[in-house]
């Protein structure tokens, strides 16, 4: 049996914190905020009329079979109470069409009824092609580690073959070659920002992403996804693991060539004979254990999110769990983030999700989260001082989806406003950066490997490798934990 500990209780941490309790491991995790979870964060807002419950990271749960098995894998069946989505997400474009995604091959139908035949038959032929790219990524990159030069090296090769299923250096570009139809160039390129990227960078290869959506499905969690935090508390308390909350870790210590516990910002030292760091990997890199060379190559980020926790006071005809509102122009939305300097986005796409669920709102009430994309917070010139401007973009977020046709300005019981500052506050991802580093060019999808530079220190969760989003970071918690190993 060995000492274990993990520093940050995300799902990555929880997830690897339950693993290595059931293999036998004496499990210790140190979480900075008050609470765990991390960007899988809740939000509580009680008014006269009752209580809104909101979450204010993930809205979509894909690829459920991954929670299924990390469950199985630590004690028992699935807690979670999953409600599949029919549409997944409900998509508005600027000439007033709607367009429902679905799972499986209905939604090619859709395509067909809403967009005619020869829309449906270019978006067939593209989800060829995807299968294709989701079964070399599953197996070559998603369930497997890179922990060594030699397998960086190997995925590298990897990447390659997944550039030929998918030709078309980027994502956008892969639309512009397959897909006739711009709106659904404009639906294909959004994925991109399911890693934080700009689609016009982001390799033809995140065609893997929509597969995963639209081939399996996508779910809600009743209760909310925040409940997922819950499970895998839970999951780790009944498996013996010790969660301490308000502690945040100042460094790792080193001795000789091996990781060898914590200090704590109070000053304590915990020894440990293994590590597994759950933290931002710029922040493990810039600040835990200070290592200029792999912090630089982690410095441009992916982006961040602008949300505003809206509670509506009676129902919206024609609102899905989730709507995609798009603007007319969807690569100036990428200039404005991506660009020099970064600024908020004049016109901005606009996600708004509204669960029809009586535990998180009042009945006769809405409790909206609205996601707009942004550049991470700061005061470089890639990046916004998002506190400086955050009351007034707030307005204007309102205004934009006032003009597409959801005004809600005269129904509002009331709006808070989270911005990437607040998230990097919470959760000290640098920038409030959602994805870690952006996944630009092929290289982009090689992140920081799960193996530390030192001798037993991994890393976990969405800023390393297979990346972000919650069933990558529970896939990243299995990779973490079998390179650890079981108790001898
Ligand atoms: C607005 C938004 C929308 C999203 N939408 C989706 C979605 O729809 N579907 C989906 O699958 N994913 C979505 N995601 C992404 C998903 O939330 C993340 O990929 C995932 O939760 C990351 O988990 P993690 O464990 O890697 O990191 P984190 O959640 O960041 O956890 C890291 C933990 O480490 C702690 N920590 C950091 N430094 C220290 C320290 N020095 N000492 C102690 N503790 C420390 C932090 O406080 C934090 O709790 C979304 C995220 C956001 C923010």
């Amino acid at each position: 049996m060995a000492s274990v500990i993990v520093v940050g209780a995300g799902v990555g941490g929880l997830a690897v914190a339950a693993r290595l309790a059931a293999a036998g491991h004496r499990v210790t995790v140190f979480e900075q905020a008050p609470v765990v979870g991390g960007k899988l964060g809740r939000h509580e807002r009680r008014t006269a009329g009752g209580t809104f419950r909101f979450d204010t990271g993930p809205s979509l749960f894909t690829l459920p079979q991954v929670a299924a098995e990390l469950f199985a894998a630590t004690g028992g069946p699935s807690p979670l109470d999953l409600v599949p989505l029919d549409p997944i997400v409900r998509h508005r474009f600027p000439d007033g069409s709607v367009l429902d995604s679905t799972q499986g091959d209905g939604f090619a139908e859709r395509i067909d009824e809403a967009f005619g035949a020869e829309a449906a038959a270019d978006w067939r032929r593209l989800w060829r092609r995807a299968g294709r790219v989701w079964a070399a990524s599953w197996q070559h990159v998603l369930t497997s580690p890179v922990d060594s030069p030699l397998r960086m090296a190997g995925l590298a090769w990897r990447l390659r073959d997944l550039a030929a299923i998918a030709p078309g250096r980027t994502l956008q570009g892969l639309g512009r070659r397959h897909l006739r139809d711009p709106r659904l160039r404009m639906l294909l390129a959004r994925y991109a920002t399911y890693t934080g990227a700009d689609p016009r960078r982001a390799p033809a290869a995140l065609l893997a992403i929509p597969y995963a959506e639209l081939e399996f499905g996508g779910w809600y969690l009743r209760g909310g996804l925040g409940t997922l935090a819950t499970a895998l508390l839970d999951r780790c308390v009944a498996a013996g693991v010790r969660v301490h909350t308000g502690t945040a870790v100042g460094g790792i210590t080193v001795t000789g060539t091996r990781a060898s516990g914590v200090m704590l910002e109070d000053g304590t030292e915990v020894a440990a004979d293994v590590v597994v760091a759950n933290a931002d990997a710029l922040h493990v890199y810039r600040d835990l254990l200070p290592t200029p060379g792999r912090a630089r190559r982690l410095e441009a980020r992916s982006l961040g999110g602008f949300v505003l926790l809206l509670g509506v006071h009676g129902r919206t005809p024609g609102l899905a769990h989730h709507t995609v509102l798009f603007p007319r122009d969807y690569d100036a939305e990428f200039d404005a983030i991506f660009g020099a300097p970064a600024r908020p986005i004049d016109d901005p796409a606009v996600f708004v999700t509204s669960p029809d669920d009586p535990t998180v709102r009042p009945e006769g009430h809405e409790a909206w989260f609205v996601l707009v994309n942004a550049a991470p917070n700061g005061t470089g010139p890639a990046e916004v001082d998002w506190t400086a401007v955050r009351d007034g973009y707030a307005d204007r977020v309102l205004g934009t989806l006032a003009a597409r046709g959801l005004d809600v300005r005269d129904r509002l019981l009331f709006r808070d406003v989270l911005t990437p500052a607040d998230l990097a506050a919470a959760t000290r991802s640098p920038g409030g950066a959602i994805y870690g580093t952006a996944s630009h060019g092929l290289t982009g999808l090689l992140r920081p490997p799960n193996r530390g530079p030192v001798r037993n220190l991994f890393l976990v969760g969405g800023s390393v490798h297979p990346g972000g989003g919650l069933p990558l970071v529970m896939l990243s918690a299995k990779i973490v934990a079998d390179l650890v190993g079981p108790a001898s």
